[in-house]
């Protein structure tokens, strides 16, 4: 095992993770002998697709299992048939899988065990540590009591086994209609922590199961399901995140009380919680079933297929969870921090192509009409095996609109009357002339070309400071980019109760159209078909969007070079 010293590497994920608290917890429990191999488990339940915050628990979780020898399993929280749909346990899998891991042949479900777990429910009854309770949800959540007060017994908490035997059984039979009954652990009103205030273990669901179908009419809560899972299935570790630290002791109460066949322990961690964003399935199922984004994958979610559709690769998230760590206490993390750990990442791995968003027209008066030059340019400078593609060079090119300036400044080292600049890859050139509409806006560019500087350098060395990007306007390929931004304006949206609606980023996409591109990116696959995230020159990472075809191509923005929203922010702050 290695320490937090040997990953010096910011963008690297491989190997093991720097040491945690919990990973401290896990190896002193290997060492002591407790365990013979460690067992996790990731536990989504399939009421909506994962996000950002899931990736860190199933990194967590499946790192440490591979890490120490041990196994995760992969294991469906169905419990609640209302919410529950198959398309959602379709989508989780394949996230799972799609971030690098493997839950090889442990895929469970809490329904798997559902016989099991009744039978344990009925076991606390003859116990007498359950019984049938008939109040209205209402009635009950009066009779809690809150934090300063203690709860009041239930009038039908005194049932005789027998009774609830009874009544449990015609539960589960289909006999009461939805709410009129639920069945409680009997532990004590009065505790301190209102969990143990005689919890609810079963409700009655009249609802189709997405695998059992109608076998059941009552269905196990999240603390009377999870831990019998955990225990069934041998987990060792149970870790989840610090708002189920007021669970434990009833995660423990029932694993004391109940036949179980091992005591897993529980262990909580803080969630991440990204900015200008929502981690909550809720929230995102509004923004989704609103339509104020296009679906679960619309590039500006923090799910795991919006990301995967941006062109994220499974590889710089994984990086960027190894960065943030895992520790007890609940922090904010700046988008900033996912955003320069991507970077960091595709810098190393992303073939570079060239393309230009607001496009202008640059004519080199010296170059013979209808002639093209093949140019090498370089895939890769920070990877050698890349190798090298051609890229066409002729009489008219596009450039940036922001690459020319008529009246430029004195530090302005792009193109301008009179000045030089390297066209990358390809030729000097110097601005002579340029052409106007009716308006007076620059609508042509004209240059000439020193013909001894094919690729970028002069012969007598003297100094060209400006490089541009540039596409050949005969072999360009016409595309849409889309560029996207945070999808909040706020840091925090929603934060003291406030609408995230509200702070919704307007300019969250930002669609270009008439754009031109290179013509190897032509027919490239989108990232979340398994194809490239690439970058374009001085522009950002880019990916194709499957919204696109080859006719007519679209490319959407994963990431800029740099975070201009950081600097804009910075200066805010100062
Ligand atoms: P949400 O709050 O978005 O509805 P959830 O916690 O209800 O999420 P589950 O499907 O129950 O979603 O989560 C599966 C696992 O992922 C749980 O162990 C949960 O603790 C963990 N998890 C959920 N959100 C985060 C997060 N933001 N950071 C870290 N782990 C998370
Ligand atoms: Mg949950």
């Amino acid at each position: 095992m290695t320490d937090a010293s040997t990953t010096a590497d910011p963008a690297d994920d491989t190997g093991d993770a720097p040491r945690d608290f919990i990973r401290d917890i896990v190896h002193g429990d290997l060492e002591a002998g407790k365990h013979a191999g460690v067992v996790t488990r990731f536990p989504p339940e399939p009421n909506g697709y994962l996000h950002i915050g899931h990736a860190k628990s199933i990194c967590l979780n499946f790192g440490i299992a591979e890490e120490t020898g041990g196994r995760c399993h992969l294991r469906f929280d169905d419990t609640n048939p209302a919410k529950e749909e198959q398309r959602y346990i379709d989508a989780i899998q394949e996230d799972v899988r799609w971030l690098g891991f493997d839950w090889g042949e442990h895929l469970f479900h809490a329904s798997d065990y559902f016989e099991q777990l009744f039978q344990w429910a009925e076991h606390l009854i003859g116990q007498g540590l359950a019984y049938v309770d008939d109040q209205s949800a209402e009635a009950m959540r009066e009779s809690r009591g809150t934090l300063t007060a203690p709860g009041t017994n239930s009038p039908f908490r005194d049932r005789t086994p027998e009774e609830n035997l009874e009544l449990f059984q015609a539960m589960r039979a289909g006999d009461f209609p939805d709410g009129a009954r639920v069945l409680r652990a009997k532990i004590d009103m009065a505790a301190p922590n209102i969990n143990l205030r005689d919890p609810v273990l079963y409700r009655i669901i009249h609802a189709p199961h997405p695998r059992t179908g109608d076998a059941w009419s009552i269905y196990p809560t999240y603390d009377f399901a999870h831990g019998q899972s955990d225990a069934l299935e041998g987990i060792t570790h149970s870790l989840c995140t610090l708002e189920f630290e007021d669970h434990r002791p009833l995660y423990e109460w029932l694993i004391e009380n109940l036949p179980v066949p091992s005591a897993p322990k529980q262990y909580e961690f803080a969630r991440l919680n990204l900015s200008h964003t929502v981690l909550s399935k809720r929230k995102l199922i509004q923004l989704v079933e609103d339509g104020h984004v296009t679906g679960w994958d619309d590039p500006r979610l923090p799910t795991l297929a919006g990301l995967r559709r941006r062109g994220v690769p499974p590889e710089g998230l994984r990086a960027f969870i190894r960065q943030i760590g895992v520790s007890k206490v609940d922090s904010v993390v700046d988008l900033a921090m996912l955003n320069a750990a991507l970077r960091e990442h595709l810098n190393r791995v992303a073939s570079r192509r060239m393309g230009v968003l607001r496009p202008l027209k640059l004519v080199i008066d010296t170059w013979p009409e209808g002639e093209v030059d093949w140019l090498d340019a370089i895939n890769n400078p920070q990877d050698d095996t890349a190798g090298s593609r051609k890229v066409p060079f002729g009489r008219e090119l596009w450039i940036e609109q922001d690459d020319f300036m008529e009246d430029a400044p004195r530090k302005y080292f792009r193109l301008t009357p009179g000045q030089e600049v390297r066209l990358r890859y390809g030729y000097l050139v110097t601005c002579t002339d340029v052409v106007k509409d009716a308006d007076g806006n620059v609508i042509e560019v004209h240059a000439t070309h020193d013909p001894d500087s094919r690729g970028g350098n002069a012969p007598d060395g003297r100094k060209v400071r400006g490089t541009i990007h540039w596409v050949s306007a005969e072999h360009g390929v016409a595309a849409e980019v889309r560029l996207i931004d945070h999808l909040f304006t706020s840091e925090q949206p929603g934060a003291g109760g406030a609408d995230p609606l509200d702070d919704l980023n307007p300019a969250a996409l930002e669609v270009l159209t008439g754009c031109w591109l290179e013509p190897a990116l032509a027919d490239a696959t989108p990232a979340a078909s398994g194809g490239e995230t690439v970058q374009f020159e001085r522009l950002g990472y880019f990916t194709a969007d499957p919204d696109g075809s080859p006719a007519s191509p679209v490319f959407i923005r994963t990431v800029g070079l740099r975070d201009t929203w950081a600097k804009v922010a910075a200066k805010g702050a100062s």
